[in-house]
């Protein structure tokens, strides 16, 4: 596993690379989210050339029953046609299982106990993110007392809501006091961004140029997930 210095270092030149144009136009991400997703295509391809001869991973996505909403997404992106038919014949076959030894059906007491067929595992992706969330977020938030870090954060684009509160909670008073007062200025100028096109969709003032508020909209939704 990567050590601290080297997921900083990791950090660093993510937040120092130039942003990518992308296709879709779609605002840069925070420099944790990218790493963490990267973390996961990173293990999704180990787990593919993997699963098929390793019956300890194979046991455990049956405990997890398969992926999440958000990963299942990403597998359909990854398109890897032959190992998903390959891994969901085994999960069809367990669900059809369990839907004839148990069928689901209403409790007979609400006693706020597990279903009978629900997942003994946490979907695999989730448990690759939160496990490399954790290592990211412990570097940075060592990271945030030197001056290279701090110089490179001031510099890139920000870093999301949620990654933001989980380094300060991991960071030294006077480290977390700069990250809390950097975003929490680039929020405000957001903030004024998102009333700003609020302002300009009314009729009466329909008529003045949009500026870079316009996609400000998107670049909340990036900013701004439901923490986990
Ligand atoms: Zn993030
Ligand atoms: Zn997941």
């Amino acid at each position: 596993m990567p050590n601290q210095e080297t997921s900083l270092r990791e950090i660093l030149e993510t937040l120092q690379a130039e942003p990518k144009a992308n296709a879709s136009a779609l605002p840069v991400t925070c420099a944790l989210c990218q790493l963490v997703e990267k973390s996961v295509l990173t293990a999704l391809s180990f787990f593919f050339d993997e699963f098929v001869n390793d019956h300890a991973i194979r046991v455990n996505i049956r405990k997890s029953r398969g992926f999440c909403p958000e990963h299942t997404q990403t597998l359909r992106q990854r398109g890897d046609a032959l190992a998903i038919a390959i891994l969901y014949s085994d999960l069809l076959d367990q669900t059809l299982a369990q839907w004839k030894e148990k069928p689901p059906s209403r409790p007979r007491f609400a006693l706020g106990r597990n279903a009978p067929n629900s997942p003994q595992a946490p979907c695999p992706a989730c448990a690759v993110a939160e496990e490399a969330t954790t290592r990211y977020v412990n570097a940075l938030a060592q990271g945030l007392e030197s001056l290279e870090t701090r110089t490179a954060l001031e510099a890139a684009p920000s870093l999301c809501v949620a990654h933001v509160e989980r380094v300060l909670t991991q960071a030294k008073p006077h480290a977390g006091k700069f990250l809390l007062e950097l975003e929490r200025g680039r929020l405000e100028a957001l903030y004024a961004e998102l009333e700003e096109a609020i302002r300009k969709n009314d009729y009466r003032f329909r008529h003045e140029e949009w500026g870079a508020e316009k996609d400000a909209w998107l670049r909340a939704l990036t900013r701004l997930t439901r923490p986990e």
